[in-house]
C-alpha cells in the first residue's frame, strides 16, 4: 500500500522534520517486514519562503506545490519551471491540496489560524489528518473533531504532549481515564516573577531551553500560552472535560505527558525531546517502525524533576483553563488575540508582558456565543484581531 502525503507548511520547523522522517521511511520502504506501507510525498506548501520550497520541490519531486503568499508565485514558477510539478498559489490553495484525490494523509504544519480551512477540508474528506497546527483545534475543535468522525476520517496528534496522551490512552478504556496530565517544560522564564517578565527581550523570549521551534510557538512557550492552547487542544482531541486536565511542569521534557486511570495507574510516554518521533507515529499508526529519533537512555539523564505551574507569573495558563470552561467563541478570541499580539511582539511593537494583557482585554470585552457555526468562529477571530489593533493604536492595553 502507498500512503500519499501532503505537508502543509513544509518549510517550517515541523515541516522540515516531517520531510526527514518521510525520507527515512521511504529509504527503508520495502525492507520493512512488518509495515508493507510505502510513503510518497505528493504535495508541499509554504507561505513566503520560496527558495526553500523550490529546493524541496527539486529534491522530493512532489506532484503539487503551493505558495500561499501570491507575491512569490512568479518567483516560484521561475525557480522550478523545468520540473514536472503543478504550481498553486493563494490562501485557498491549502484547501485545494487538502482535498486532492491523490492525498491520503494531510500533515498540517502551518502556523496559526491560516491552516483552519485546510484541516477542516481534510476532515470533511475523511482523510488521515496528522495535526501539528494546534490553533485550528483550539478555535474550532468541536467542529473539526465532529467532522472527522462523521466522515470516517481520523485526527492523529503530532504535538508531542498529545501524541503521548494518545499513546498512553491505549493502556485502558476511555471511560477508565480519570485525568490527563500535560507536561510543560516551563519555558525560558520558569523561575521568573511577574516583575522579571516586565523586562524580557525578544532574544530572551526566543531562546527556548529545550525545543527548537518556529518563532510563534517559541514565544507561546515563553508566556506558557502554548500550554494553555494545549489544554484546549486536549479537551477536543480526547473529548475530555477540562476538569480532568492538569498541567505539570517537567523542565527536562522527557516525559511527554501522562494519563491517570481510575485504579490510580499513571501511564506515560517518554522519549528524547525530538518532534521526529510524534511526527512518525502520526504517519505510521497503528504500526511502529524504526525511525530516526534517538532512543532515550534514562541512565544518561539521571534524574527527572517536576513542579507545579506558577499560575501567578503565567496568567495565560489560568486564562486557558477558564476559556476551556467557557467554550463557544471564547477560544477563537483567545487564540486570535494571542496570534495578533505575538506578531506585534515579534515586530518589536509591544512588550513581552503586554501579550497576555492584550489577550485578557479581548476576553473581557467579548460576548461569548455558544453552539456556533464556522462563520461565527471566524467572525470572533476577526473581531479579536481588530480589537488588538484598535487597543494598541489607542494605547489602552
Ligand atoms: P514555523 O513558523 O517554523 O513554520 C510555519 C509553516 O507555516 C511554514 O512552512 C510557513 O511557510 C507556513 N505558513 C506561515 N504562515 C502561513 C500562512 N499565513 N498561510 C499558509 N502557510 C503559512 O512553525 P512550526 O514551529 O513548524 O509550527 C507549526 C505548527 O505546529 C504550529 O501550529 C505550532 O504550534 C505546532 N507545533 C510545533 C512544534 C514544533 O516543534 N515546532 C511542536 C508542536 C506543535
Ligand atoms: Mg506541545
Amino acid at each position: 500500500m502507498v500512503k500519499k502525503i501532503a505537508i502543509l507548511g513544509s518549510t517550517g520547523s515541523i515541516g522540515k522534520n516531517a520531510l526527514l522522517v518521510i525520507s527515512s521511511l521511504v529509504a527503508r520502504g520495502s525492507s520493512l517486514e512488518k509495515e508493507k506501507t510505502q510513503y510518497e510525498i505528493v504535495a508541499l506548501t509554504a507561505h513566503s519562503n520560496v527558495e526553500l520550497l523550490a529546493e524541496q520541490a527539486r529534491r522530493y519531486k512532489p506532484k503539487f506545490v503551493a505558495i500561499t503568499d501570491t507575491e512569490y508565485e512568479k518567483q516560484l514558477r521561475d525557480l522550478i519551471g523545468d520540473l514536472e510539478v503543478e504550481v498553486l498559489a493563494g490562501a485557498g490553495s491549502l484547501i485545494e491540496i487538502a482535498e486532492l484525490e491523490e492525498v491520503d494523509i494531510v500533515l498540517a504544519a502551518v502556523v496559526g489560524a491560516a491552516g483552519l480551512g485546510a484541516v477542516l477540508a481534510a476532515a470533511q474528506k475523511g482523510k488521515r489528518l496528522a495535526i501539528a497546527n494546534k490553533e485550528p483545534l483550539v478555535i474550532a475543535g468541536e467542529l473539526l473533531t465532529r467532522s472527522a468522525r462523521e466522515n470516517g476520517g481520523i485526527i492523529l496528534p503530532v504535538d508531542s504532549e498529545h501524541s503521548a496522551i494518545f499513546q498512553a490512552m491505549q493502556a485502558g478504556r476511555r471511560e477508565e481515564v480519570s485525568k490527563i496530565i500535560l507536561t510543560a517544560s516551563g519555558g525560558p522564564f520558569r523561575k521568573a516573577t511577574v516583575e522579571d517578565l516586565q523586562n524580557v527581550t525578544l532574544e530572551e523570549a526566543l531562546s527556548h531551553p529545550v525545543w527548537d521551534m518556529g518563532p510563534k510557538i517559541t514565544v507561546d512557550s515563553a508566556t506558557m500560552m502554548n500550554k494553555a492552547l494545549e489544554v484546549i487542544e486536549a479537551r477536543w482531541l480526547f473529548d475530555m472535560p477540562v476538569e480532568k486536565i492538569e498541567v505539570l511542569v517537567h523542565p527536562e521534557s522527557i516525559i511527554h505527558s501522562l494519563v491517570e486511570f481510575v485504579d490510580g495507574s499513571l501511564i506515560a510516554q517518554l522519549g528524547e525531546p525530538d518532534m521526529c518521533l510524534p511526527i512518525q507515529y502520526a504517519l505510521t499508526y497503528p504500526a511502529r517502525v524504526e525511525g530516526i529519533a534517538k532512543p532515550l537512555r534514562l541512565e544518561e539523564r539521571g534524574k527527572l524533576t517536576f513542579e507545579k505551574p506558577n499560575l501567578e507569573t503565567f496568567r495565560a495558563l489560568s486564562l486557558g483553563f477558564e476559556v476551556a470552561r467557557r467554550g463557544g467563541t471564547s477560544a477563537a478570541v483567545f487564540s486570535a488575540a494571542n496570534e495578533a499580539a505575538v506578531q506585534e511582539f515579534l515586530a518589536g511593537k509591544i512588550k513581552f508582558a503586554d501579550i497576555v494583557g492584550v489577550i485578557e482585554h479581548c476576553l473581557n470585552k467579548h460576548n461569548v456565543k455558544r453552539g456556533v457555526s464556522l462563520e461565527e468562529l471566524l467572525e470572533a477571530d476577526a473581531w479579536a484581531r481588530r480589537e488588538v489593533a484598535g487597543c494598541l493604536k489607542r494605547k489602552i492595553c
